[in-house]
């Protein structure tokens, strides 16, 4: 049996999706910002999956959604028009991000660093939450931007983004939130928080991969990253992405029903999931269930090495991860899992599940078949691991 069980990484494309798409490789290939047949043959489709993408985030017409390639494009779109418009001019000197934002965040933030901004990264508590008022804390009168993701990729942690949007109006400073992990898992309304920016990528949700977007609230326009034609309203150049708006455009019209319809399902198998391996002792997850997403969760084995683990479950056909850069002479921890302060033996230790709402109960009774042979498995070779009556499970 294969299993997928690395959807926060990537999903697969919903067959209805690449369906929408299909047209738009050979039939339908014109640039549509040519002045001919070929080209008009592609605006209504544009259009419809650009209103469907509006209406996914409920964002008002007035306000501009730009395709980019990505999200990692996004954010550091993001990050660089705020160092271009306020830091470079001298209006300000400072943004804050969180300590475990997606790297795209933290390297560009780092990078930034290098040219002179301050940077503050906010750290997570020991349930891996964010605090919003170590938002307050930390704002200044010269801070620019505020940048927290909405939901985290490693554990699925939902940041109080509506607390945060709220004290960066309040003290006039920009918002964006990095919203990659909540589009078809939370409700995301641009209209009812106050959002200046938000970034997302179709392939997190059932779409393609190469296309992604940047919200921006009116007034609130960015300096192009990209420059060289009209497209996108003179936003981003380059030529449109046809069949991955389209793309996007159809698989955001699903994902956004599938939170009402498919997510209860999913989140009933992750807790089975969850549930079975807390069965096994002196193993941990991350975040309380009710604080994170409903398809994910990041556990550990104590005495079982993340890459070991993931090995054993390659070869029994289940993909999970351990949400860590592995260097050939170094096994890093997960970051989450440094960033909360869990022990040295537990950091080594963190496995990520996320499912989807094409995992099977079939594929979770297999899934919890193998990992409990294999942490029994691991433990015996493990050299550090000694079970004692005391070991038992919680919530870390
Ligand atoms: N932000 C978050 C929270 C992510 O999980 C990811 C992908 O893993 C990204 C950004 C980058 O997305 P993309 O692959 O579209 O560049």
């Amino acid at each position: 049996m294969r299993v997928y069980l690395d959807n926060n990484a990537t999903t697969i494309v919903d067959p209805q999706v690449k369906s929408a798409m299909d047209p738009f490789f050979s039939q339908y290939y014109g640039n549509p910002n040519s002045l001919h047949s070929f080209a008009s043959d592609t605006h209504i489709d544009l259009n419809n999956a650009l209103e469907k993408i509006y209406a996914g985030i409920n964002a008002p017409k007035q306000d501009s959604i730009v395709v980019t390639s990505c999200a990692t494009e996004s954010n550091n779109w993001v990050l660089k028009s705020i160092y271009f418009e306020y830091i470079l001019t001298g209006r300000k000197n400072h943004i804050i991000v969180s300590e475990v934002e997606h790297p795209s965040i933290i390297a560009t933030a780092k990078f930034l660093e290098s040219l002179g901004t301050k940077v503050t990264y906010l750290p997570i508590n020991s349930e891996g939450l964010i605090e919003a008022q170590s938002v307050r804390d930390n704002i200044t009168d010269k801070t620019a931007l505020v940048s927290v993701m909405w939901a985290n990729n490693e554990t699925g942690a939902i940041f109080p983004i509506e607390e945060i949007a709220e004290i960066c109006k309040e003290k006039g400073v920009l918002f964006h939130t990095d919203a990659v992990q909540a589009i078809g898992k939370i409700k995301v309304n641009v209209q009812h928080l106050d959002i200046d920016y938000l970034s997302f990528s179709a392939h997190k949700f059932h779409g393609p991969k190469g296309v992604g977007a940047l919200y921006m609230k009116k007034g609130k326009e960015l300096t192009p990253l990209l420059h060289g034609g009209s497209q996108m309203g003179g936003h981003r150049s380059g030529t449109l992405n046809v069949a991955g708006i389209v793309g996007m455009g159809k698989a955001m019209e699903i994902a956004v029903d599938a939170i009402d319809f498919d997510m209860p399902d999913v989140k009933e198998l992750r807790d089975h999931l969850e549930d079975e391996l807390l069965k096994i002792e002196d193993t941990f997850v991350v975040t309380p269930r009710q604080k994170r997403t409903d398809n994910t969760m990041l556990i550990s084995f104590r005495g079982v090495e993340g890459e070991s683990m993931l090995w054993d479950l390659n070869k029994a056909g289940i993909a999970a991860s351990t949400g860590s850069a592995c260097a050939s002479e170094d096994l890093e921890s997960n970051p989450v899992m440094e960033a909360i302060g869990a022990e040295a033996d537990l950091a080594h230790t963190a496995i990520r599940f996320s499912l989807s709402r094409f995992t099977t109960k079939d594929e979770i009774d297999y899934t919890i078949g193998v990992v409990k042979e294999a942490v029994i498995r691991l433990r015996e070779i493990s050299s550090s691991y000694a079970y004692t009556p005391k070991n038992h499970n919680s919530q870390l």
